[in-house]
């Protein structure tokens, strides 16, 4: 088992991420990125096989092949944060317990799933899935798509299918129109904003954006085929070959929850003051895991969280920054609300954990997650209730669920050394 240790140890490649590691390895410190991508970029920056990098990235890239104490660890899963500054990683199907003095957390988001009828037929998935699946190399070339859920997401999710030759017939959008209209016009704040938004929708067409509507029912045999929308309560079917559907995003709080750090009940993010310091002393956190927000809000905290890390005062620009993307971020937060539709709950027999196959109906019959996990192994998959258990928290009120190590799935070996992290992980 290898042992490392760095000044301050980032988890989380994104742009939050990578602006921190930029900051704190020109500043010296002995830095270690690590990512479980296969390359690093997060969500927005996500490279691919048919994917040139994206500027920002690039140039990231190149200043980092100049910084010998910078360490970018990728393809690295945190499997456990067994205590005393120490995280248990798994890279390259072997553990590594890497050290730290400060550690920032830079985990981002991820999606909120909402089940609805024939949400487990293969050619179903989330919305950003969609996005990451076709930036990875997944063709969609010639495919009626329909892109659903809610947020700002949706369109260049439609975007992204359109430019690799997808047919997006529709954007289903939950919010009502006059609330969108709202948005749209708020956008003038931040034009860039704005003149991307007018981009991605006079490309798709206005006309295929459809608000106040909710997905009720993907149909199919071994994949889906049709799929029922319903707006205002009158229901329309049409046939595609891919639903990509996803209501926003909610922040990563797993890590930072294992490690104890305060958690805001609202909206599960991480809690952080003025400096992107957390609850817990040392360590700092940036990005969506601390409220989704976007690219350049995380960016903004990176930074901030990075010079809190090494102890200096940072820049006013980076904080006039933070304030002018959070006020963003509100915008969408309410322009994108979870209407009455969207969180009403499908029939009792929708499979609620598709890891454990658990239908609605019989999670519903329990009176929190706890017994629920007990009684009917939801949650209790591979997953661990990221998914089901933010659907729960929205039909049920119930808290979010807290994941145990092994955070994500890893070797037998990695486990052992769980055990005892600072020793050999075997005879
Ligand atoms: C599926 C999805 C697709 C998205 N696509 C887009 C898009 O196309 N355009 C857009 O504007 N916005 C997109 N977003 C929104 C995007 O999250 C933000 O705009 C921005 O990337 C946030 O930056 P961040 O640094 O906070 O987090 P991210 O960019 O999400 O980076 C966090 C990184 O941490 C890694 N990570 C998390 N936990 C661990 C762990 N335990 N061990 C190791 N690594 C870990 C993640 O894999 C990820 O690479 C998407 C979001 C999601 C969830």
């Amino acid at each position: 088992m290898k042992a490392e240790h760095a000044d301050i140890a980032i988890v989380g490649a994104g742009p939050a991420g990578l602006s921190a590691a930029r900051i704190a390895a020109r500043a010296g410190a002995r830095v270690a990125l690590i990512d479980d991508n296969p390359r690093p970029g997060g969500q927005i920056w996500r490279q691919g096989p048919t994917l040139a990098s994206a500027a920002p990235l690039r140039e990231w890239l190149d200043d980092a092949r100049r910084r010998p104490n910078l360490f970018v660890m990728n393809a690295a899963k945190v499997a456990a944060a067994p205590g005393d500054k120490r995280l248990l990683l798994e890279r390259d199907g072997a553990p590594v317990v890497l050290g730290y003095s400060k550690l920032i957390l830079a985990t981002g988001a991820r999606e909120r799933l909402l089940p609805f009828e024939g949400w487990t037929l293969p050619g179903v998935s989330g919305a950003g899935g969609l996005q990451a699946l076709v930036k990875g190399g997944m063709p969609v070339r010639g495919e009626r798509v329909v892109v659903a859920g809610s947020g700002p997401l949706l369109l260049a999710v439609a975007d992204t299918a359109r430019r690799h030759g997808a047919d997006v017939l529709a954007v289903i959008e939950q919010a009502p129109l006059a609330r969108v209209a709202r948005f749209v016009a708020s956008l003038v704040r931040t034009p860039g904003k704005l003149a991307q938004a007018a981009a991605l929708a006079s490309a798709l067409g206005v006309s295929r954006y459809r608000a106040e509507s909710v997905v009720v029912k993907a149909h199919g045999g071994t994949r889906v085929e049709a799929v029922t929308i319903r707006t205002r309560g009158r229901d329309e079917t049409i046939e595609a070959d891919r639903i990509a559907c996803g209501y926003g995003l909610v922040p990563n709080a797993t890590l930072a929850l294992a490690l104890g750090c305060s958690i805001a009940e609202a909206d599960g993010a991480i809690r952080v003051d003025d400096a992107q310091r957390t609850s817990l002393e040392d360590i700092y956190a940036a990005g969506e895991c601390t409220g989704v927000g976007g690219m350049e809000l995380a960016s903004a905290e990176g930074a901030l969280a990075a010079h809190a890390a090494l102890g200096v005062s940072a820049d006013a620009r980076f904080e006039r920054e933070r304030d002018r993307w959070r006020a963003f971020a509100r915008r969408v937060a309410r322009a994108f609300e979870l209407g009455p539709a969207a969180r009403a709950m499908p029939s009792p027999d929708t499979l609620l954990c598709r890891c454990e196959d658990v239908p609605l109906g019989e999670v519903a019959a329990h009176a929190d997650w706890r017994d629920a996990k007990l009684q009917t192994r939801c949650g209790m998959g591979p997953c661990q209730g990221r998914i089901c258990g933010e659907a729960a928290s929205i039909y049920f009120g119930w808290p979010r669920a807290v994941a145990r190590p092994p955070f994500t799935p890893v070797r037998i070996d990695t486990l052992i050394a769980a055990r005892d992290p600072a020793g050999p992980p075997h005879a």
